[in-house]
């Protein structure tokens, strides 16, 4: 009985330990791809009870596999002993609401700029249909404050990411990659729509709500089915 605790418990941190250097390498990602500087933006995923955060203010290429921190989902610390990172309310609010794995925030450069210039991203693209339908923008509230937590999750209603107002963007997945793979494709489309509203005397077509209806059907048989390369379903919702 002893021993099958210990065995358990040895499992947990084999995949802690894993989980964490994905975190890592993810966050790392995200400055590379230029979604991220310096360090603004943060990555968590969750492995049993425990997620695993990046610690607060401290630039990705520093990070070591000894500096594992990790909070239980009320936000006590139960791994290592840097600060977590200052949006933890957004994080555990993800997790307590949704069966998410892995949650993604940055302040991408454009989809920064379309927060805070409409209350909705407009239909421009059918990528939407990834991010579970038109992608909102939370109305503003100070950094690591519940009030952005709440305002993040009215917004996330019924969907895998959206913006924060003056602030950048938020998305979760059932995996880091899935996660990632989601932040992406909403800067891409944020520039996509920032570039077609910008020329001068043209307004962009939008779609409409039955072609994005048509689309979200069709993304569900889309790819691979057996595994995806993003590691999840590529419109899977979680
Ligand atoms: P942390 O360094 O505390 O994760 O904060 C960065 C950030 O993006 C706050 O909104
Ligand atoms: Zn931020």
């Amino acid at each position: 009985m002893t021993e099958q605790r210990g065995d358990g418990r040895r499992h947990a941190a084999e995949e802690e330990t894993r989980a964490w250097a994905e975190l890592v390498e993810t966050a790392r990602r995200s400055v590379a791809d230029g979604l991220v500087v310096g360090t603004s933006g943060n990555v968590s995923v969750r492995v049993g009870e425990t997620v695993l955060v990046t610690p607060s203010g401290v630039p990705y290429d520093r990070l070591t596999p000894d500096d594992v921190t990790g909070v239980d989902l009320a936000g006590r610390q139960v791994l290592g002993s840097l600060v977590p990172t200052s949006e933890l309310p957004m994080h555990l609010a993800v997790y307590r609401t949704t069966a998410a794995r892995a949650v993604v925030h940055t302040h991408a450069v454009h989809a920064t700029a379309v927060s805070t210039l409409v209350d909705d991203l407009p239909l421009i693209h059918y990528m939407a249909a990834a991010l579970g339908g038109p992608v909102r923008v939370a109305g503003y509230a100070t950094y690591g404050t519940d009030r952005l937590a709440e305002s993040m999750l009215r917004a996330l209603d019924g969907r895998t990411g959206c913006l924060l107002q003056n602030h950048g963007t938020i998305t979760h997945g059932a995996t880091l990659a899935q996660a990632y793979d989601r932040t992406a494709q909403l800067e891409w489309m944020c520039r996509v729509w920032l570039t077609a509203s910008s020329v001068p005397g043209l307004t962009p077509h939008l779609l409409t709500h039955e072609q994005l209806a048509e689309a979200t059907e069709r993304l569900s048989g889309y790819g691979q089915q057996t595994s995806s390369p993003s590691g999840g379903p590529p419109s899977g919702r979680v």
